[in-house]
C-alpha cells in the first residue's frame, strides 16, 4: 500500500484489519480497512459495522477518511476550519491534495489525531518517535534542541516535564509522539496527545 501523506508503520494505520480479507465493496481479498468510521455512499450509516473496504476501493474513493488537519476538519464537505485555527488554509491547497488525504488512511493515536501542515500542503506522516529518536536524528546528538524545532511552543514541555531530576538525557516519556515531514522543504515536525 502505498500513500504520499502516509510513510509511517503500517501497523499504526487506523482500521487496517491485520490479515488480508475480502472487500465487502469489490470483493477481492487484499488488505482492508473498517469501514465503520469512514465516509462511503457505498453503505447507509446503518449499514457500515463490520463491513470493509479494500486499498484499491480507497484509491478509487469508494471510501474514504475524514482527517483532522491544521487548515480545519476535512470530511465530505471539504475543510471546515470549525476551530478557527491561526493558521489559514491557503489558497494554493489544490482539491487534488483534500483527495489525496481523504484517500489516505488516520494514524492511531490515544485521542484525536492533528495532521501538520507546512508549505502550504500536508505534511507526510513518519511514525511515532521515542527520545532516543530525537538523539539518533539530529546531526550532532542533541535530541532536546531537534525536539524544541519541532515541536510548537504550546506543546513543547513534555521534554523538560519528562526529565527526572538530575538527569541530562531523556530516556522515556509518558507520552506518544507523532513526526511528520514536509515533502517540499523536508520540515521535521511533530506532536503528542495533551490532555
Ligand atoms: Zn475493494
Ligand atoms: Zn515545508
Amino acid at each position: 500500500m502505498i500513500f504520499k501523506y502516509f510513510k509511517g508503520p503500517i501497523d499504526e494505520m487506523s482500521s487496517l484489519v491485520n490479515e488480508t480479507s475480502i472487500c465487502s465493496i469489490c470483493k477481492k481479498t487484499d488488505h482492508c480497512f473498517e469501514l465503520d468510521y469512514t465516509i462511503t455512499d457505498v453503505f447507509n450509516d446503518d449499514d457500515k459495522e463490520g463491513k470493509l473496504g479494500c486499498y484499491a476501493c480507497l484509491r478509487e474513493g469508494r471510501f474514504e477518511f475524514w482527517h483532522d488537519t491544521e487548515f480545519g476538519l476535512l470530511d465530505e464537505n471539504g475543510l471546515d476550519n470549525i476551530y478557527k485555527r491561526d493558521i489559514a488554509v491557503p489558497a494554493s491547497l489544490a482539491i487534488e491534495k483534500l483527495t489525496e488525504l481523504k484517500r489516505t488512511p488516520q494514524f492511531i493515536t490515544w485521542q484525536q489525531g492533528l495532521w501538520l501542515t507546512h508549505c502550504d500542503d500536508f505534511m507526510v506522516y513518519k511514525g511515532t518517535w521515542e527520545p532516543k529518536d530525537f538523539y539518533s536524528n539530529s546531526k550532532d546528538g542533541d535530541g532536546k534542541a531537534l525536539f524544541m524545532s519541532m515541536t510548537d511552543e504550546d506543546m513543547n514541555h513534555l521534554w523538560d516535564d519528562s526529565l527526572p531530576e538530575n538527569k541530562n538525557i531523556l530516556e522515556e516519556w509518558y507520552s506518544t509522539y507523532y513526526v511528520f515531514e514536509c515533502s517540499h522543504c523536508g520540515k521535521l515536525r511533530g506532536n503528542w496527545d495533551c490532555d
